[in-house]
């Protein structure tokens, strides 16, 4: 049996960096923890885990789109803050009849995508998959925060919203759907250029839209002591307004910014398409409107 021969090579840490696992000098580890170079500026780091059941179905998700959407999901919130991915850390509890290596192959290649390399882990056995990755990242640009927003700014979207949800509702009802809405919520991306661009734009406050558009708004709004005026919500082709509202999983950023000819600019700068302005941010906090009508912070609360 492949599936359980793999599972022997890697049922420790140590398997796991053998694997394929270096440092940035290019040496293989395999000891009992990972040793990095001080990257000279200041780290960021965060940790989220997908767990079978709650955030994928083994129904309709193979193992390296499970491994690659643990590390964009990471890789998203480091985005929001507009920091550069170095390393990624991965402790895995799954059966045995499940396929691990094919989840550290797609776990790989996307932390590779974003310039992250895998560095450690743990392998444990369990009766359902869970994946939990630490995601550590540099800060070369000023971070973003949740708290930043001044009355004035623009609000921003990187993308249409829904798409995941819409994907979700479709699968779990067994109907038909394409491909671009089957990845959308299967194999997502996450926005790295555009948290870059939007800090080199002067952006004061963002979040990646993870649960929700409306849930992570106004979390920002709250940070931020703020209210908002949004006249505009970007839904995506084949996506209803409250998948657009509430469904998350987009991974779009949310930013805003007072200057948005310097937001085209530096989009422009990295050749990654436009964020749509959508809003502005308002002094009276309890002001938080789509369309003129009051807006709840609806989403997935996990
Ligand atoms: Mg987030």
């Amino acid at each position: 049996m492949q599936v359980d021969r793999a599972w022997d090579e890697l049922a420790t840490a140590e398997g796991i960096a053998r694997r394929a696992t270096w440092d940035i000098s290019g040496k293989i580890l395999g000891d009992d923890a990972a040793v990095v170079p001080d990257p000279g500026a200041a780290l960021t780091i965060c940790a989220d885990a997908l767990v079978q059941g709650i955030h994928f179905d083994l129904g309709y998700w193979t193992p390296a789109q499970i491994g690659a959407k643990a590390v964009t999901v990471n890789v998203s919130d480091l985005a929001a803050m507009a920091a550069q991915p170095l390393w990624v850390l991965s402790t895995i509890a799954a059966p045995k009849h499940f396929d691990v290596d094919r989840l550290l192959e797609g776990l790989e290649a996307r932390a590779a995508s974003y310039g992250a390399r895998l560095i450690g882990g743990d392998l444990t056995r369990s009766e359902t998959v869970v994946i939990s990755v630490t995601a550590i990242g540099t800060q070369l640009l000023p971070p973003l925060r949740r708290s930043g927003a001044l009355p004035g700014d623009a609000v921003f979207v990187t993308g249409p919203l829904g798409l995941a949800s819409a994907a979700l509702a479709r699968l779990s009802a067994a109907m038909p759907i394409d491909e671009r809405t089957r990845l959308a919520l299967l194999d997502p991306n996450a926005r790295l250029d555009e948290g870059f661009a939007a800090s080199r734009a002067g952006a004061r406050a963002a979040i990646d839209i993870s649960d929700g558009f409306a849930l992570d708004l106004h979390r920002l709004a709250n940070a931020s002591e703020v209210g908002f005026e949004i006249t505009n919500l970007p839904v995506a082709e084949g996506a209803t307004t409250q998948d657009a509202l509430g469904g998350g999983e987009d991974f779009e950023l949310l930013f805003t910014a007072p200057d948005p000819s310097r937001v085209a600019e530096e989009f422009a700068k990295l050749g990654i398409k436009p964020p749509l302005m959508i809003g502005t941010v308002l002094a009276d906090r309890e002001h938080r409107t789509l369309a003129g009508e009051a807006l709840d912070p609806i989403g997935y609360r996990h």
